[in-house]
């Protein structure tokens, strides 16, 4: 249960930032990796549960999932790792480097202001 995990600690994060910001958060954007993708339909379900009765309750959740980036051996360059074809779109050779997935970033939240 990686998303309930998840559900929590953005619970936790917005609530504080808004009581910080004296505002009702409307929605909230986070981003994520591949390999450390989430379900997106089960991170919402479980942060709808456990946000009831919070001052997140019916906020809405949006989730980008960020692409594999590599770095081509050759030439250097980084670029999107595009599973179906799998090189570089520089000098074109299928010799490249994976780089770290990208983490779970809240990227933003958006707070009702009246
Ligand atoms: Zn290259």
């Amino acid at each position: 249960m990686h998303e309930a995990a998840v559900a929590q600690d953005l619970l936790e994060v917005i609530c504080k930032e808004a009581r910080k910001q004296e505002a009702r958060p409307v929605a909230a954007r986070i981003s994520c990796g591949q390999l450390n993708a989430i379900n997106d339909e089960v991170l919402c379900f479980a942060f709808e549960a456990i946000a009831r009765g919070t001052a997140c309750e019916g906020m809405t959740l949006q989730v980008e999932h960020k692409s594999m980036q590599a770095r081509c051996s050759r030439c250097k360059d980084v670029f999107d790792l595009n599973l179906a074809e799998a090189r570089c779109p520089s000098c074109g050779v299928d010799d490249f480097e994976l780089l770290p997935d990208a983490p779970l970033v809240l990227e933003e939240i958006e707070f009702d202001k009246e």
